[in-house]
C-alpha cells in the first residue's frame, strides 16, 4: 500500500455513579421518560450544578490506571451548541485543562507490543435523547433523564496504525474500565463508546493527511469493519487525484458503510470558554494518593501473576483475566484444589460453557467455587473418573446442588477400583473376544483401546481406567 494509515480514538465511559454529575438525579438507565430529572439537568434559568466527589474520583482512578497526569487544578467550560437534547445550549465539558494529561497504554498485536499514547481525558456531562416513535409521523420527544449523566472522554494520540491495533486499544481501555469499576463497558446499550478519527497519508510524508470522524459503531466488529472501509473509501479519493473531506461519518450496520453526517466542527465553533458556575476542580496529593492506593490489580499485572503463581499457559490467562469477577472464582478454587491447571480447564471449558449457554455471568453462576474445588479433588483423588465429573458437574449446575460428594455417594457414582469386580468384567469380555485376543497378541496392538473401551462402556464409565490398563496388561500381555 502507498498509505500509512493513521487512527487516533476518542472514548467515551459512562461512568457507574449513581447520581449526575452536577445534580442529585438517579443515573438508572430503563426509568419512564423524564422521571430522572431536576431543575439542574434541565437546564431551568437559574439552577447552579454542583459537581460530584464520585466523578472526579473516577476519573483520577481512570488517569492513575492509564499512567496519566493528575492535573492539580482543572477547569470545566461550556461547548455551545444547539440541539434539542440539550436543554441549556452548551454541554458542560473540559477544554484547556482536563483533569489528567499525558498518559499511555500498551497493547499486543500479533505478538508484538506497542505503546499507545493518551493525550488526555476530561469529565463531561451526557446530553438528552431525542425518541422518533414510528408511528407518530412528524413528532419527535425528548427524554432528559440522560441529561446530565457523568461521562469521562478519553483521547488517545493518532498512534494507531491499523484497525487491528485500534480494537486492541479499544479492548484494553475497556477492560481496564471495567476492572476500576469506573464503567459497565456496554457498547450496545452505549455505556461505553468511540469515535475513529481516521486519515491516509503517503509513507514518509511529514504531515497528517486530512482526517475523517466515525460514529456509530456499537461493536468491536464494527469498529473493525467501519475503519476497514474508510480506510479504503480514503485510499480510492487519494488514488483518484481527489481529497478528502474533513467530516464527520456515521457508519450504518445494516448496509456496511459509512455516510457522510455533517463538516467536522473545529474546536473553535463551539465557542468554549470556562463555566462560570463551576469552580476549578482541585485536586490535591493526598487525594491523589487516596485513589492510587484504592485502585485493584489491573488486568495485565494480574495476567502476569497468574503465569507465575499458577504456572498455567498464557492463552488460559488471558481467558480467565478477562473479567476480573472470572479471575475472582478462578483464585478461590485454586486456593482450595491441588491443581491450578485442573480448575482452568474446568472453569473454561464446563463452567463456561454453561454459562454461556445461559447467557449469564460468573457472578449468578449457582456453583460456588468451593464445591468446584471438591468436585475436582473427587476426580484429582481418583473417586470419579473425569467423565463422571462433567456428568456430577451438570447436575451441581442445573440443580444448583453445591454438594458434588454428596451426588456422588446418592448415584453410586465412584470409579470402580475394586479389582476383584474389575478383573471378573475383564475375563467376560477376553472370554467373549477370543479372536481380537489372538490377533492383539500376534501384533495388532491398537486393539488394546478396544479392550479397555468394552469395560468402560460394561461398567457406564465408573471402571478406574488405570486399574482397566494394568489387569489386561497382566491378562493378555
Ligand atoms: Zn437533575
Amino acid at each position: 500500500m502507498d498509505y500509512e494509515i493513521v487512527i487516533g480514538l476518542e472514548v467515551h465511559c459512562q461512568l457507574l455513579t449513581e447520581t449526575k454529575i452536577f445534580c442529585g438525579c438517579s443515573t438508572h438507565f430503563g426509568n419512564p421518560p423524564n422521571q430522572n430529572t431536576c431543575p439542574v439537568c434541565t437546564g431551568m434559568p437559574g439552577a447552579l450544578p454542583v459537581l460530584s466527589r464520585k466523578v472526579v474520583d473516577f476519573a483520577i482512578r481512570a488517569g492513575l490506571a492509564t499512567a496519566c497526569e493528575i492535573t492539580p487544578s482543572s477547569v470545566f467550560a461550556r461547548k455551545n451548541y444547539f440541539y434539542p437534547d440539550l436543554p441549556k445550549g452548551y454541554q458542560i465539558s473540559q477544554f484547556e485543562l482536563p483533569i489528567c494529561l499525558g498518559g499511555h497504554l500498551d497493547i499486543e498485536v500479533a505478538g508484538e507490543s506497542k505503546r499507545i499514547g493518551i493525550t488526555r481525558i476530561h469529565m463531561e456531562e451526557d446530553a438528552g435523547k431525542l425518541v422518533h416513535p414510528e408511528h407518530e409521523h412528524g413528532v419527535s420527544y425528548v427524554d432528559y433523564n440522560r441529561a446530565c449523566v457523568p461521562l469521562i472522554e478519553i483521547v488517545s494520540e493518532p498512534d494507531m496504525r491499523s484497525a487491528a491495533e485500534a480494537v486492541a486499544y479499544l479492548k484494553a481501555i475497556r477492560e481496564i474500565m471495567v476492572y476500576l469499576g469506573v464503567c459497565d463497558g456496554n457498547m450496545e446499550e452505549g455505556s461505553f463508546r468511540c469515535d475513529a478519527n481516521i486519515s491516509l497519508r503517503r509513507w514518509g510524508a511529514p504531515k497528517l493527511g486530512i482526517r475523517a470522524e466515525l460514529k456509530n459503531m456499537n461493536s468491536f466488529r464494527n469498529v473493525q469493519r467501519a475503519i476497514d472501509y474508510e480506510v479504503e473509501r480514503q485510499m480510492d479519493i487519494l488514488d483518484g487525484g481527489g481529497q478528502v473531506v474533513q467530516e464527520t461519518r456515521l457508519w450504518n450496520v445494516d448496509r456496511g458503510i459509512s455516510m457522510s453526517m455533517r463538516g467536522k466542527e473545529e474546536a473553535h465553533d463551539y465557542r468554549y470558554f470556562p463555566d462560570p458556575d463551576l469552580l476549578p476542580v482541585v485536586v490535591d496529593a493526598a487525594w491523589i494518593e487516596e485513589v492510587r492506593q484504592s485502585l485493584p490489580e489491573l488486568p495485565v499485572a494480574k495476567r502476569q501473576r497468574f503465569l507465575d503463581d499458577y504456572a498455567i499457559p498464557l492463552a488460559d490467562a488471558e481467558v480467565l483475566t478477562a473479567d476480573r469477577a472470572m479471575a475472582d472464582y478462578f483464585e478461590a478454587v485454586v486456593k482450595l484444589s491441588s491443581s491450578p491447571k485442573l480448575a482452568a480447564n474446568w472453569i473454561m471449558v464446563e463452567l463456561m460453557k454453561f454459562l454461556n449457554d445461559d447467557k449469564i455471568d460468573i457472578t449468578q453462576c449457582p456453583v460456588t467455587p468451593q464445591s468446584l474445588a471438591e468436585l475436582l479433588s473427587l476426580i484429582e483423588d481418583g473417586t470419579i473418573s473425569g467423565k463422571i465429573g462433567k456428568q456430577v458437574f451438570a447436575q451441581m449446575y442445573s440443580a444448583a446442588d453445591n454438594n458434588p460428594r454428596k451426588i456422588v455417594e446418592d448415584q453410586g457414582l465412584a470409579q470402580m477400583s475394586d479389582s476383584g469386580e474389575l478383573e471378573a468384567m475383564i475375563d467376560e469380555i477376553i472370554a467373549a473376544n477370543g479372536d481380537k485376543v489372538t490377533e492383539y497378541q500376534q501384533g495388532k496392538v491398537k486393539l488394546f483401546g478396544f479392550f479397555v473401551g468394552q469395560v468402560m462402556k460394561k461398567s457406564k464409565g465408573q471402571a478406574n481406567p488405570q486399574m482397566v490398563n494394568k489387569l489386561f496388561k497382566e491378562k493378555i500381555g
